[in-house]
C-alpha cells in the first residue's frame, strides 16, 4: 500500500503517497484511539462522485467526539479534502480511508495534550467480498469472539480500535474456510459482520438488527430507505442465530462491501443457497444509485469535480 506513485492529504497539505509517514510512538498506534471512515466513488455519467459524502464526514465527527478528539477541520475543508484526494490521485472510482488520529507528544494514556491529526487517501479498491461473490454471495460462520459490548467500547464511533474484535473474528472464519463472520453480542443476538451489518427477508419483508452494538452504517440506512420506497417492510429488532438459518434471504451492507447476498450460514443453506430476488434486486437498486443512474436521491452523491 505505501509504494505507490499518488497523493495523501495530511493536515491540510498534499504529501508524496511515499513520504505520508508518522513516527514510531504515534499515540493511536499503540492504543488503538482514533477514528476512521471509509467511502466510495463511482462513476456516474456526470463525473465521479462520491457516495454519501457528507453522512460519512457526519459520522467522522460524531465519532470524534465519542472519543474526545477535537476536530482541528471544518466538515466543509474535509468534504473539500475528500473530493481532492480522488480527483488529485486521477481516479473515477475510489475507495477513500480518513482517520483522525493523536501525534507522539506523549504515550501517557490521560491523550489530553496530544495534536489530533487528520489523512485522507484514496486508491482503487474491487468488490471487498470478490466479484463473483457479488452474485454468488458468501458462506459466513458465526463468530466465537462476542461483539464489542456497548459499555466497553463505544460502538456508535467507528473507532480504530473497536476493529480488534473484528480483526479477530474475520481471522476465524477466514482460517476454518468462511468468506465472513457473523458476530453475536453479549446476550447472543446477531450483531453485525466483521465490516457489514446484516440484514434478512423472511415473508416478504426485511429485518436487520438494531445498532445497539452494530456499527450504525450508511449502506443500511441507504438500503432501509430504498426498501421502504419500493414498498418492502424493513423492521429493525433483535435477531437471533436460527432467525437467520430459517430466512429465505441474506446479506451484508457496507461501503466497503456494498450489498453482498449470504448463502449459506454455519454451513446451512439460506433459502435456495443463492442470492435470493430480494436481494438481487435492492442490490441493482443500490448500484443503480451509487452510479447515479437514477433520478431520485441525486443528493447522495458529491461529484469530486
Ligand atoms: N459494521 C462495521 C463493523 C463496519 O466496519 C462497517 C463498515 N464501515 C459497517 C458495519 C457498514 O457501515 P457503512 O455502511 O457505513 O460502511
Amino acid at each position: 500500500m505505501d509504494d505507490r506513485d499518488g497523493w495523501i492529504w495530511l493536515d491540510g497539505k498534499w504529501v508524496e503517497w511515499r513520504e505520508a509517514k508518522v513516527h514510531v510512538l504515534t499515540h493511536t498506534l499503540h492504543y488503538g484511539c482514533g477514528v476512521f471512515e471509509g467511502l466510495r466513488a463511482y462513476k456516474t455519467d456526470k463525473g465521479t462522485a462520491i457516495f454519501k459524502l457528507a453522512e460519512h464526514t457526519d459520522r467522522l465527527y460524531r465519532s470524534a467526539h465519542i472519543m474526545n478528539m477535537k476536530m482541528p477541520f471544518s466538515k466543509e475543508e474535509l468534504n473539500q479534502a475528500h473530493r481532492d484526494a480522488v480527483a488529485k490521485n486521477n481516479l473515477d472510482t475510489a475507495y477513500i480511508r480518513s482517520m483522525v488520529f493523536f501525534g507522539s507528544e506523549g504515550m501517557g494514556l490521560r491523550a489530553d495534550n496530544l495534536k489530533v491529526h487528520v489523512m485522507v487517501a484514496a486508491w482503487t479498491w474491487g468488490a471487498y467480498l470478490g466479484a463473483e461473490n457479488m452474485e454468488k454471495g458468501i458462506r459466513i460462520r458465526t463468530s466465537s469472539y462476542t461483539r464489542n459490548h456497548v459499555n466497553s467500547t463505544m460502538c456508535k464511533a467507528k473507532a480504530n480500535g473497536n476493529y480488534i474484535n473484528s480483526i479477530l473474528a474475520l481471522q476465524e472464519a477466514l482460517s476454518t474456510g468462511y468468506d465472513e463472520a457473523l458476530l453475536l453480542d453479549h446476550e447472543g443476538y446477531a450483531a453485525e459482520g466483521s465490516g457489514e451489518n446484516l440484514f434478512i427477508v423472511r415473508n416478504g419483508k426485511l429485518y436487520t438488527p438494531e445498532t445497539t452494538s452494530a456499527l450504525e452504517g450508511i449502506t443500511r440506512d441507504t438500503l432501509i430507505t430504498i426498501a421502504r420506497e419500493q414498498g418492502y417492510e424493513v423492521i429493525e429488532k433483535r435477531i437471533t442465530r436460527d432467525e437467520v438459518y430459517v430466512a429465505d434471504e441474506a446479506f451484508f451492507t457496507g461501503s466497503a462491501a456494498e450489498v453482498t447476498p449470504i448463502r449459506q450460514y454455519d454451513n446451512r443453506d439460506i433459502g435456495s443457497g443463492s442470492r435470493g430476488p430480494i436481494t438481487e434486486r435492492l442490490q441493482s437498486l443500490y448500484f443503480d444509485y451509487v452510479h447515479g443512474r437514477r433520478n431520485d436521491h441525486q443528493e447522495w452523491l458529491s461529484l469530486v469535480s
